[in-house]
């Protein structure tokens, strides 16, 4: 068994760091040498081992006390077994929590916090790959008829360059001149010897000379992924499209996570939406509605369609126009379409205009009915009798 390394020093902290130095420093590592960013690559593979086992003992108050007092000895025999989380083989240990953190880190916003929980519920197939979220929003026709969309998801991937060690031309790290490697440097307080870290290189006792130009010593660079997405005729508002195997890499092996494009519908002009169904408001002159006429109608399919206004239409009245709605996700079918009237009174009326109004008016016999305004007048009449003028 080769010799192994202090756990400090894979973690690049001094011997008294504090736990949030700790967690700093084993997210920094993790990233860098994480399997998803260095495919195939056998020293980060055991880098990367090396530095959660480290982690995972020097977070652990006890196992860092025991650490502390005996070294790696006290992991070997008894003790560790024990102390250990099951789980085989390997490196153990490593929850999906510390994954989950990490990778919320790096995808921010992009990675909703539902995601986050779906990797955490399956934490007994922990090597799988995490889910993660797209919002993508789509026009209500896309919606009617379908379409297949482009969407860029944003991934890391190490910086070429560098081969993803963050050093131009991939150049080891040096030593840090300052703190000659050790990470902590002394200085002279009154009359104490004071110990804090070194700020040159934050405790990890190495530099970087000259970091890397395209990756700005990261050692990784964004790089978008483009997919295609398939969109069935018939989604709605909230719909999820799962791209099976297209969400975070797995570990160890284990399978990749999926990709849930969540569908958002954007707001249309002249259409609202309810279920399968479409409304539409349409505005027809008043004589229109009190003569009847032919209309023409827009549709979602893109086309006018002519609708029947029938004489004496209301305002608020609906037509129903059947199967002219949404169409019916995984179906032929499609909803109805209702069109909405709206009777328009006309403004800036001729003289000659007034006039005939006011014939039209005195024309009015008894038969001329005025259904609104009678049957508001007679419940009117019904709640307080005849009112006095
Ligand atoms: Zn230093
Ligand atoms: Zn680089």
């Amino acid at each position: 068994m080769a010799t192994k390394r202090d756990y400090y020093e894979v973690l690049g902290v001094a011997r008294g760091a504090g736990e949030d130095e700790i967690k700093k420093a084993y997210r920094t590592q993790a990233k860098k040498y994480h399997p998803d960013l260095n495919k195939d690559d056998k020293t980060a593979e055991s880098k990367f081992k090396e530095v959660s086992e480290a982690f995972e003992v020097l977070s652990d108050v006890q196992k860092r006390a025991a650490y502390d007092q005996m070294g790696h000895a006290a992991f070997e025999g008894g003790f560790g077994a024990g102390a250990r989380r099951g789980g085989g083989a390997g490196f153990s240990g490593f929850s999906s929590d510390q994954f989950s953190d990490i990778f919320e880190e790096m995808f921010g916003d992009f990675m909703g916090g539902g995601a986050a929980q779906g990797g955490r519920a399956r934490a007994q197939t922990a090597n799988r790959g995490a889910d993660l979220r797209f919002n993508l929003d789509i026009t209500l026709e896309e919606a009617f008829a379908g379409a297949t969309k482009k969407i860029r998801v944003p991934t890391w991937a190490p910086c070429e360059p560098c081969h993803g060690n963050g050093a131009e031309g991939g150049a080891e790290p040096v030593q840090c001149p300052r703190c000659s490697g050790s990470g902590r440097i002394r200085v002279q307080q009154g009359f104490f010897m004071i110990e804090r870290t070194c700020e040159m290189c934050n405790g990890a006792g190495t530099v970087i000379k000259n970091p890397c130009k395209s990756c700005n010593g990261q050692g990784r660079v964004r790089k978008d992924k483009t997919l295609e997405v398939k969109i069935p005729a018939g989604v709605d508002d909230g719909t999820r499209i799962r791209l099976s195997g297209e969400g975070e890499a797995g570990m160890r092996g284990g399978g990749p996570g999926d990709l849930y494009v969540f569908l958002g519908i954007k707001a249309h002009k002249l259409f609202t939406r309810e279920g399968a169904d479409l409304y539409c408001r349409i505005p027809i002159p008043f004589t229109q509605a009190a003569l009847g006429a032919v209309i023409d109608a827009p549709t979602i399919d893109g086309v006018m369609t002519k609708v029947t206004v029938p004489a004496g239409i209301q305002s608020s009245q609906k037509l129903r126009l059947k199967s002219k709605g949404m169409s019916v996700l995984r179906s032929a079918n499609r909803g109805d379409m209702f069109i909405e009237i709206q009777v328009e009174t006309p403004v800036n009326l001729t003289k000659k205009q007034q006039d005939l109004l006011k014939q039209f008016d005195e024309a009015g016999g008894k038969a001329t009915h005025q259904p609104e305004s009678e049957s508001f007048f007679k419940k009117v009449k019904d709640l307080w009798g005849e009112l006095k003028e």
